[in-house]
Formats: C-alpha cells, sequence, structure tokens
C-alpha cells in the first residue's frame, strides 16, 4: 500500500504529494497514514510540507518511533532526522488545484478538491492490499480541503476515521468531507 500511494503521491493528477490542494495562506499542508491488519500498528502525520511522500513518514512514524502520530513542527523535526530532502512549494504546484483556490481564496469557505469536478475520482488516495497469507494493509494521503485554515485536519490522518486495517475484518480507506468520517468513526466503524 505504501508503493501504491506513492505512486499515486508522485503523480500532480491527484490531491496528495505534488499537485495537493492549497491552504487558505497559499501552501500546502499534507496528511497521511498507514495500518498494517496483522499487527494492528500504525502510523500517521498531519499538517507536512515539504515532504514528497507523506505515506512514507507515516510507515517511518510505525516502524522508526515510539508513535503512531505526529504532527507539525515535531513530525517535521522527525523527517530531518530521518534525512527527508525537504522539497520547495513549487514542487507541490499545480495549476488545476491553484485555480479552484483561486476561485474560493479570501472567503471563508473550504472545498472538497472533487466538489466541483464531479465526474473525477482524481483526489485523495488510498490503498488497500492483501497478500497471499491473507495480511491485509490500508494506507490514504492527501492535501486535504481547499482554503482550509486553523491548522484544520480531517479524517485521512486518523486511525479508525480514514484509515482502519484488521486481518480478522477488513482494510478500509476513506475519501470525502472529512468532518463526517472523523464524527462517525467511519473506517472502523465498517469494520466493527
Ligand atoms: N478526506 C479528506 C479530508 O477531509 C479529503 C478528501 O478525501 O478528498 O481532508
Amino acid at each position: 500500500v505504501e508503493v501504491a500511494v506513492k505512486f499515486l503521491e508522485d503523480s500532480h493528477l491527484f490531491n496528495a504529494g505534488k499537485g495537493s490542494v492549497f491552504t487558505a495562506a497559499g501552501t500546502h499542508e499534507m496528511d497521511a497514514s498507514i495500518m498494517d491488519g496483522k499487527t494492528l500498528e500504525a502510523g500517521a502525520v498531519s499538517l507536512i510540507t515539504g515532504i514528497k511522500n507523506p505515506v512514507a513518514l507515516a510507515k517511518d512514524v510505525m516502524e522508526k518511533s515510539e508513535h503512531v502520530f505526529l504532527a507539525g513542527d515535531g513530525a517535521m523535526q522527525f523527517a530531518k532526522q530521518l534525512d527527508y530532502e525537504v522539497k520547495d512549494a513549487s514542487y507541490f504546484y499545480d495549476e488545476f488545484r491553484h485555480n479552484q483556490w483561486l476561485e474560493i481564496k479570501d472567503t471563508d469557505s473550504f472545498q472538497l478538491d472533487h466538489a466541483t469536478k464531479k465526474d473525477s475520482k482524481f483526489g485523495t488516495v488510498g490503498a488497500v492490499a492483501c497478500d497471499k497469507n491473507g495480511n491485509i494493509a490500508a494506507a490514504t494521503s492527501t492535501g486535504g480541503m481547499t482554503n482550509k485554515r486553523f491548522d484544520r485536519i480531517g479524517d485521512s490522518p486518523i486511525i479508525g476515521a480514514g484509515t482502519y486495517a484488521n486481518n480478522t475484518t477488513c482494510a478500509v480507506s476513506c475519501t470525502g468531507h472529512g468532518e463526517f468520517f472523523l464524527r462517525a468513526v467511519v473506517a472502523y466503524d465498517v469494520s466493527c
């Protein structure tokens, strides 16, 4: 799931990694999470800037730290400790996403990236996988919602809301307006 999500993060077509939506401040704040259904280990990062593959950092949180969820400056410090390259904002720029932002910039609204293009599935990315031994995993990565502010965090990096995997049930990666997924703890509820 990490490899699949990295591939999608590297494409400007999706709202994750390169091509992430713009915040109200004109920046990119990315969120990602990953979960191993065999061990129930999980890793997540939020409010990440400049990291090419947020899902890889989420996996490193799972495998190389004592923690599950790191956010903001602390997550960036962790990334620097692991020698992650911090890319310039221009790497993440996509004209389509920028135009979506310009339409609602300087307003109080924030928007799902695929709300204005209903036939498009090129939004937040996720993957679930099952190996030959029945071990399953899930991962999700997103730039969040256009024109978001106040360090808003959606469901995507929240284990149980946007991502969940358990070998005894299923693997889930969600996309949509995160506030609804958070309130309903959707990924865990599906597993339950
Ligand atoms: N769920 C994401 C969020 O609320 C957005 C999306 O799925 O496109 O941040």
